[in-house]
């Protein structure tokens, strides 16, 4: 029997390189599970101990603790890191300063979905990263824990949205705290008044001071069953978005061929919503930054639809259009970039929409789907009630 072996990009059996990140990743892993062994010293006295022996700062010492812990309270990631030692221990620190904010209970969960996540579905995928990660790891606990990220308001009583100006000392001191939605367009209002040299305190005063007011379109992608929202460069959000100007379903674009060259506003958002960023390796440039690029390009018969389309930042756009990076994508949105140096890399899609997701079709995991059952037969049964009663 032939068994081909899937790896990521960064664990090709045939790269001497890889070979040298698993014994780097291997040794540094074990250097911390030998250190951190001694359990006699309290922990502050330890991590000075530790900064002296290793000649590292607190934040390596603290993610070479926070490894050694995710050892111990995720068993399948353990048993993945000791097979192939995938990960450095920066990133399994990343990865245990996410899980830690769940309640213990969820642990296990967690664990099951990253060992999933940190499984290569296709050869050459290059593996998520850590930041990338933890986002996926917020946005489970908030499906598995509902209550979880409802932070008690600052005083009882108090609006959960409020901005305060307080004076003191011959200075204003500006406080608030607002939904993802305006913030984000305070953020995008400021760095379009922003020049150069400017500072955000400038960039305040001239956009109060600003006569013409900068309108913002801001795309929200909401699962239709309900679920969590989602917003290009903010991630996963479960703030009330009741108050769009506008609905547009992306769904009806998934295959649809358009004419022109030009992506139709509606397919443009369905591409983005399906890559949330750019899609070179490694690029975090949020999609609703980046440009949409014909893969097969338009003048060599590529054609307007969604599998022939990707989000480039425009940096990456260049790198493409010039030459220098070669793409190809599949039906499940997976891009194939070769290099300079010729060697495939595969990038799976980031944003709500991918195909492909660990805990299945956007909006759709059993849990909401259930609930929005039990409401619906809960609705008919209370109408039906009413009814006998009227
Ligand atoms: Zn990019």
């Amino acid at each position: 029997m032939i068994t081909v072996d899937v790896f990521f990009s960064h664990q090709d059996p045939a790269s001497p390189v890889s070979h040298v990140i698993a014994d780097r990743n291997m040794s540094e892993h074990q250097m911390w599970l030998t250190l951190i062994d001694d359990d006699t010293h309290d922990a502050d006295s330890l991590i000075v101990e530790l900064m002296r022996l290793t000649g590292m700062n607190r934040t390596e010492v603290n993610n070479g603790l926070n490894a050694v812990a995710a050892m111990d309270k995720l068993p399948r990631l353990r048993a993945l890191q000791e097979k192939h030692y995938p990960l450095s221990v920066a990133f399994v620190s990343r990865i245990m300063t996410a899980v830690a904010r769940a309640e213990e209970e969820l642990w296990e969960e967690l664990d099951r979905r990253i060992v999933e996540r940190l499984t290569p579905r296709v050869a050459n995928e290059v593996m998520i990263q850590a930041h990338d990660l933890a986002g996926l790891i917020t946005r489970w606990i908030k499906e598995l824990d509902p209550a979880f990220g409802k932070e008690p308001a600052v005083e009882p009583g108090a609006p959960q949205e409020y901005l305060t100006v307080r004076f003191e000392n011959g200075m204003a001191h500006i406080r608030g705290r607002i939904n993802p939605t305006d913030g984000h367009h305070l953020a995008e209002a400021l760095s379009k008044v922003r020049e150069e040299g400017m500072t955000n305190v400038d960039a305040l005063r001239a956009f109060l001071d600003s006569e013409a007011p900068v309108k913002i379109i801001q795309n929200i992608y909401t699962p239709q069953n309900g679920g969590l929202s989602w917003m290009p460069g903010v991630g996963y959000f479960d703030w009330d978005c009741q108050g769009a100007s506008r609905v547009v379903d992306l769904d009806c674009h998934a295959n649809a061929v358009e004419k022109g060259y030009r992506p139709s506003e509606g397919l443009a958002n369905h591409v983005r919503a399906r890559d949330g960023h750019c899609r070179m390796p490694g690029c975090r440039v949020p999609a609703d930054q980046c440009q949409i690029d014909h893969i097969i390009p338009w003048g060599q018969g590529g054609l307007t639809v969604a599998w022939n389309l990707q989000c480039l930042c425009q940096h990456h756009h260049n790198m493409k259009t010039d030459g220098r990076f070669q793409a190809d994508i599949n039906a499940v949105g997976e891009v194939t970039w070769i290099g300079p140096m010729n060697q495939p890399m595969v990038t799976t899609p980031m944003g709500p929409l991918a195909p492909v997701m660990p805990t299945g079709t956007w909006g759709q995991t059993l849990r909401s789907r259930m609930e929005a059952r039990f409401k619906r037969i809960r609705a008919a049964a209370l109408e039906k009630f009413n009814e006998g009663r009227g």
